[in-house]
């Protein structure tokens, strides 16, 4: 298992700066291998995170868990709360772990010391969660192939939504974040 600080200077060469939510994030990455008896140097670990902010803490929870989003390893939930599920894929067990409540180092501590020696309880709490899995969820090959039916845009893993009748794109059945010119 790599330490707080070999994760921490992963994390900084990734996010691009030292902050309070690296240390945040590794943290509760940390908690959740602990609580799952996971280890992010041991082949056998094979892990999925579901990171419910995109905030700084979401940049080192993918570094310290080695989960990424492209590997499919790593989802995004854009609800704002800094928290995380960690499920452990070999045994289907997981924790969602949230930030209890905002404790800061004093003016001129060592950041990465403060975080390294807080208990995990005083910064932290989790539960005990069930994450059921889809196959469409899963890495390996697509399992649906659509092409949306206004658009006509490709639509992989039944990402499309139905709307009468029709199978659509989410852009073209709810409207996107984007418009165009
Ligand atoms: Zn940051
Ligand atoms: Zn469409």
């Amino acid at each position: 298992m790599r330490t707080f600080e070999e994760d921490m200077k992963l994390a900084v060469a990734y996010h691009g700066h030292l902050c309070s939510g690296q240390c945040i994030g590794v943290k509760m990455a940390h908690y959740a291998m602990s609580l799952l008896g996971l280890d992010n140097e041991s082949e056998e670990t094979k892990m999925k995170v579901f990171v419910e902010c995109d905030r700084c803490p979401a940049d080192s929870i993918g570094i310290a868990t080695g989960c990424r989003i492209g590997r499919r390893s790593y989802s995004f939930y854009d609800y704002g709360i800094i928290a995380a599920s960690f499920l452990d894929m070999n045994t289907g067990k997981a924790v969602r772990i949230y930030h209890k409540k905002r404790i800061h180092p004093e003016d001129g501590e060592d950041m990465i010391a403060f975080y390294k020696n807080l208990p995990f309880e005083e910064l932290l709490s989790y539960r005990n969660v069930k994450i059921e899995l889809k196959p469409c969820d899963l890495a390996g090959p697509p399992v649906e192939d659509i092409n949306c039916e206004q658009c006509g845009e490709n639509v992989i893993d039944s990402r499309h939504v139905v709307k009468n009748g029709k199978k659509l794109c989410r852009t073209c059945a709810e409207g996107g974040y984007y418009s165009f010119l």
